[in-house]
């Protein structure tokens, strides 16, 4: 043989931290001990258990998405392959989109339609805003698009798009479909897939799921199944054609090998979201990001965006004069084992508040190292300052009834 075993080759565990690092950033976000425990299991791939487990997977969806009909599937991928799974299908080579761009994932969006052979038209948002309405319905009366692309949370900024039911509206009365990547806030906040009129949501797993990378969903609206099933072009994309996908989803027979332990740990982290209720989520998220917010304004950090655009599911700080981001992340994770995100441009860093993230224990112990590593990098934070404001935010908001019931 020419090539040899390789040197060198040591256990996970000599790679791995002995506790593992608490994963604050904007995802993957750490995932509860039942979708930890399920994503260890292998069974078949077809069969009866997993026709079940499909069936109570498309009927959770259902409800995390807020859609009666819409048609469920499930991608062996990362968040950008539901993406590209929601593009390929809905974008018919040559027609027009419209993709409106807040950051760095809307833009992937508008890429994606680009390299399908699109007609695309990029509505570049203003730095640290949200997409309003009359500026979307201006473009979509000017270039008459058949998709509009737009995320709800952008995760790279922390912008939010708090007009997306107006512009999914709009959209709707221009006849363009909708196409929404609610990655990082689906089951964060209020998305309603059916009464906003949206055409196909995306979501991945490591972000508002919090749940494992690398397996990913899609709902399509009817209108966007019935404009699927009529398209007689064959699908540039094999792994991701809808229809394929559909066989699967729908018809328990073969598209590829379904990824079995990641629907297994969607399957579970459903089902928490379901015990929890998405009221009882929302409130968890929202009342967790204000106490945050609250204490790094206290400690005297600036937010880096305004309220009327800032997004809660991942929330954008900017770095004091004088310290780099990549240093304090890096000071963080190696003091108190707290890991947060940088951020593509900006000097920012980013806190996720995304699923497990939204905890209060979580929270203090993020909040003090932050602070701590500000201090030890010779910035003038105040820490007691900012864990007192987050305690009193904490405790201005009424306790969730309860922690989720487990069941038997
Ligand atoms: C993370 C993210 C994605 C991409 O997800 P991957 O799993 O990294 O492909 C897309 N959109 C948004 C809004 C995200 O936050």
């Amino acid at each position: 043989m020419q090539v040899s075993v390789p040197k060198h080759i040591v256990p996970l565990d000599n790679i791995l931290p002995e506790e593992p690092l608490l994963m604050m950033g904007a995802g993957p976000v750490p995932v509860p001990a039942r979708v930890a425990a399920a994503n260890a299991i292998v069974i078949n791939h077809l069969g009866d258990t997993m026709s079940q487990v499909i069936e109570q997977v498309k009927a959770m969806s259902r409800y995390v998405f807020q859609t009666e009909k819409g048609q469920i599937l499930g991608v062996a991928g990362p968040g950008s392959a539901a993406m590209e799974m929601a593009v390929a299908n809905l974008v018919v080579p040559g027609s027009k989109v419209l993709s409106v761009i807040n950051g760095f994932f809307s833009g992937r969006l508008a890429e994606m339609a680009q390299r399908l052979g699109a007609d695309v038209t990029r509505l570049e948002v203003a730095e640290g805003q949200a997409a309003q309405a009359e500026e979307v319905e201006r473009y979509l009366r000017l270039h008459r698009p058949q998709v509009l692309t737009i995320v709800q949370g952008e995760t790279s900024n922390t912008i939010c798009n708090k007009h997306l039911q107006a512009i999914a509206r709009i959209a709707r009365e221009y006849d363009c479909l909708v196409i929404v990547d609610a990655v990082c806030t689906l089951s964060t906040m209020p998305l309603e897939m059916d009464a906003w009129g949206i055409d196909a949501v995306i979501t991945g797993g490591q972000k508002g799921l919090s749940c494992i990378p690398g397996i990913s969903l899609v709902a399509f609206s009817e209108r966007a199944w019935q404009h699927i099933s009529a398209r007689t072009d064959t699908l540039r994309h094999w792994c991701l054609d809808a229809k394929l996908a559909d066989k699967f989803w729908y018809q328990k027979s073969y598209h590829y090998t379904a990824p079995v332990s990641g629907i297994l740990a969607i399957h579970e982290a459903l089902r928490l979201i379901c015990i929890e209720t998405l009221e009882s989520r929302f409130e968890r998220h929202l009342r967790c990001s204000l106490a945050l917010q609250a204490g790094l304004e206290s400690m005297g950090l600036k937010l880096f965006v305004a309220p009327s655009s800032r997004l809660n599911s991942v929330v954008g700080i900017e770095v004091p004069n004088g310290i780099e981001g990549k240093q304090l992340l890096s000071y963080m994770s190696q003091r108190y084992r707290v890991e947060i995100s940088g951020s593509f441009g900006a000097n920012i860093v980013r806190i996720g508040q995304m699923g497990e993230q939204c905890r209060s224990h979580n929270l203090f112990r993020t909040l003090h190292a932050l602070g701590s590593s500000l201090r030890a990098l010779g910035s003038d934070v105040d820490v007691p300052a900012g864990v007192a404001a987050l305690e009193a935010t904490l405790d201005k908001f009424e306790f969730p009834p309860a922690s989720p019931r487990q069941i038997a």
